[in-house]
């Protein structure tokens, strides 16, 4: 067991008085906590659902409502036996670890990935290739020297390829739609699923959408989303879309984790769908956090010292990714620190080089700010105190 890199850095990010970048958080100003709670009232008929276990695939009408959301975004209609409700994508991850890696067996992940997905899968004994990105994503055409690499060094072929495909976290880059054909098309030649992980995807704040992968393929995908970016982290509720084969599988792993997810929040969060709260809410929350983006940017542009620190600016999601010019992450973590402000550096966000398949990557130049949790005027305080640091550090 490895501890979740970010976890233990927590209880340094949290001291009093200190701004925080590090967490990826949705803003807690703007929780939705009046309409939920008016969604409560669905307890009340549904009660004698809500109070006993629930199937293990979810609850229907939350699966109903999904549907409806889903079929325009990923262009397809959809059966309820090809979703699964999760609690968390956090957990979906974990069932489709469980249904398709065995100990030894390898994960195609960008570099840099999502911290909880190298957790999940390395729990199920896998270890990674990473593929490096650059601001329109996963290097997709490295993709066939990689599969080799893995098949020469292990003897089998990857079993999965992991792509958070919307504002990647850490990255905040998309995946370019030229890319999407292409990694559709040599997944599906190479006969390796693709987990299109997108909590991200609604939060675009400019720029236009680009098609999900899932509707660029006509199978070999599993789609996941989740409510934790987009109404709040602490429902734990989320979803995941692919072959009913395979939908079934992942239902089967689950009933093993946990029966089924609270039916009390599936019942408050349908209910919320239905009444229409989740679009008024994303509407409010892009302007939201399109502001505090924007924030961030001229805060950046404004204190830190040019050349010090570079990398595009985000068209939507929760983070800034940025390569640091002169500066070690770590070093400078340490010193932001105790200036007051945490961010999170960046070789968190990539396998260790003893889980490495073909070569790693080295994640200490790089550092990751979430702009959603802090209010505008932290945002331009922190980036005054992270030049203190920047200019400690030379
Ligand atoms: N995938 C990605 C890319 C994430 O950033 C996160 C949360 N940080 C998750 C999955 C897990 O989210 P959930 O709260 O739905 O488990």
């Amino acid at each position: 067991m490895r501890p979740s890199p970010i976890r233990e850095l927590f209880p340094m990010t949290q001291r009093p008085g200190m701004i925080s970048f590090a967490g990826g958080l949705p803003d807690p100003a703007i929780f939705p906590v009046e309409e939920f709670a008016q969604c409560g009232s669905a307890l009340r008929d549904q009660g004698k659902t809500a109070l006993q276990y629930g199937a293990s695939e979810g609850f229907r009408p939350l699966i109903d409502e999904l549907i409806k959301r889903m079929e325009p975004l990923l262009a397809r209609p959809f059966r309820p036996e090809e979703l699964v409700i999760g609690s968390g994508s956090q957990q979906v991850m974990d069932m489709l670890a469980r249904v398709l890696i065995d100990p030894g067996d390898v994960v195609i992940v960008e570099a840099p990935t999502y911290p909880g997905a190298l957790h999940t899968f390395r729990n199920s004994g896998a270890c990674f290739a990473p593929v490096p990105c650059d601001e329109d994503g996963m290097l997709v055409d490295a993709l066939p020297e990689v599969v080799q690499r893995c098949k020469r060094q292990t003897g089998r072929l990857p079993k999965l390829i992991y792509s958070i495909v919307n504002f990647s976290n850490p990255a905040g880059v998309c995946l370019s739609l030229p890319r999407r054909r292409r990694l559709a098309e040599l997944a599906l030649s190479h006969g390796i699923p693709v987990l299109e992980d997108d909590p991200y995807g609604e939060l675009r704040y400019s720029g236009a959408a680009i098609p999900a992968l899932f509707s660029l393929a006509d199978s070999g995908i599993i789609f996941a989303s989740s409510f934790s970016k987009i109404l709040a982290p602490g429902v734990r509720v989320a979803w995941a879309i692919g072959d009913p084969s395979l939908i079934r599988k992942m239902v089967v792993a689950k009933q093993g984790m946990d029966l089924c997810t609270s039916m009390v929040t599936q019942v408050l969060v349908a209910e919320y769908c239905r009444r229409g709260f989740l679009e008024t809410h994303l509407g409010r929350i892009r302007s939201h956090y399109a502001g505090k983006a924007e924030a961030m940017a001229r805060a950046f542009r404004k204190y830190l010292p040019t050349g010090s620190i570079g990398g595009a600016d985000p068209e939507g999601g929760f983070f800034f990714w940025r390569k640091l010019a002169h500066a070690s992450s770590r070093v400078l973590f340490e010193r932001a620190v105790e200036e007051g402000v945490a961010f999170l550096p960046g070789s968190a966000f990539f396998p260790a080089p003893d889980e490495v398949v073909g070569e790693g990557v080295d994640g200490d130049p790089f550092a990751r700010f979430c702009f959603t949790f802090a209010s505008p005027s932290e945002i331009e305080e922190g980036a005054r105190r992270l030049a203190r640091a920047l200019a400690g550090h030379d």
